[in-house]
């Protein structure tokens, strides 16, 4: 008998001939996820398991960040072939446990000489004869006494929700335009969730900009790389075209302007880190440079989709997400973010891409662009 973690996997359950594939990468990323806990984890019969670990309670707080896991159960592995001490362990391990419970047998091995309904009836017994003070509830028990019946007995009560999604390299790879603020971490992070490979490019706008606002870019990078395994940060210097962009262009013009010159930026970044789209925190109508028409304008400039994942999603919604996750407080941090310097009175709400073109004519877009790119700044977290 051992104590073990089992790990159980969602939608990757749906995925057919693939399934092995994903299962594979799900292993090698929770192997990494667990790396300095020196676990054993291996995959048997449509489970993960998670042993030999140095605290169990850390590897659960690893494992229920990892993309692809649905839920984390701390277990017990026995021997299945003597039912009575299956019987004893589960009532031991109701030991604290108040009100009503259920047990939920599920038999893989189907020469098991006890069906399903067998094993809830005969443990649910025997754990009534020690424990009067509980009862059955077949319908809606506080507890739910697992047993599954595979290569060995599997017992748990406890079943720990994770992050679910896909795992992290499953579905390809995207540059995240990273801002200091509380949606572009969110929309990073959604899209992580979906298996995708991050990058993240970060526009920064010294000294109007300081040490520090960067400093909290990278950590929110950092708190995103726990999930995404890992994150490439690229730091681009954009003060000369901001400032350009004020001296030369309309001032209802320059926020617009601004974001297409981030937008070209993180194309030919993504080109580089062989990114296939970009990814930002936008949503409708947020600020003027959300507008319907303001998006079709900086789309225009990418030769790749753009992902907005929040597209749809109200602030106070993106910012219940930004504190479930762990990067809201990181967000409100009060430096500036480069968006926030030069921010003209009154920005064009409904721009159209021909007018745009002619006020962003005076600039010489090609160098400014070659430059800021030449002399981007990798960090990787
Ligand atoms: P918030 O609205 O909470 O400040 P935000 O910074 O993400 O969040 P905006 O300033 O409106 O929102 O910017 C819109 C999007 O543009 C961001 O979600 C982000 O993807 C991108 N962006 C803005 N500023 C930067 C920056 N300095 N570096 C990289 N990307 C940026
Ligand atoms: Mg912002």
């Amino acid at each position: 008998m051992r104590n073990l973690i089992m790990v159980r996997y969602g939608e990757i359950y749906l995925k057919g001939q693939n399934r092995p594939f994903f299962l594979k990468l799900l292993v090698s990323r929770i192997r990494d996820a667990l790396r300095c806990q020196h676990a054993k984890v291996w995959l048997n019969d449509s489970r993960i398991y998670v042993s030999d670990f140095d605290s169990q309670d850390e590897c659960i707080i690893r494992l229920v960040k990892v993309f692809g896991v649905h839920s984390v159960c701390p277990a017990v592995e026995m021997d299945k072939s003597n039912f009575e001490d299956i019987c004893k362990q589960a009532t031991k391990m109701m030991e604290g446990l108040h009100g009503t419970f259920k047990v939920q047998a599920r038999r893989s091995d189907k020469r098991f000489f006890m069906d399903s309904p067998q094993i809830n009836a005969a443990v649910g017994e025997y754990i009534l004869t020690s424990r009067p003070d509980l009862q059955v509830d077949v319908r809606k028990a506080d507890h739910l006494m697992n047993i599954e019946i595979r290569d060995n007995a599997y017992l748990y009560v406890k079943v720990i929700p994770g992050a679910g999604g896909m795992p992290v390299g499953s579905n390809g790879k995207a540059a995240l335009l990273l801002s200091g603020g509380i949606d572009s971490p969110v929309a990073g992070y959604m899209i992580a969730k979906r298996g995708v490979e991050l990058c993240a490019v970060h526009f920064y706008s010294f000294p109007y900009t300081g040490e520090r606002a960067k400093d909290k870019v990278l950590d929110l990078a950092r708190i995103l790389s726990v999930s995404a395994c890992g994150v490439r940060v690229y730091v681009v210097p954009f003060t000369e075209i901001q400032m350009k962009i004020h001296e030369l262009c309309p001032p209802d013009y320059t926020t617009l302007i601004m974001r297409r010159c981030m937008m070209r930026i993180a194309d030919r970044i993504a080109e580089k880190a062989g990114a296939q789209v970009l990814v930002t925190g936008e949503s409708i109508g947020q600020v003027a440079s959300q507008t319907m028409d303001a998006l079709v304008c900086t789309d225009a400039v990418s030769s790749r989709p753009v992902f907005r994942p929040l597209i749809g999603f109200d602030k106070v919604d993106i910012v219940a997400y930004a504190k479930q996750i762990g990067t809201y407080e990181t967000s409100c941090l009060p430096y500036e973010d480069c968006c926030t310097v030069f921010t003209p009175k009154h920005p064009v709400t409904h721009p159209k891409i021909d007018k745009t073109e002619l006020a962003e004519a005076p600039l010489e877009l090609q160098r400014l662009i070659n430059d800021a790119v030449e002399n981007v700044e990798i960090t990787d977290v």
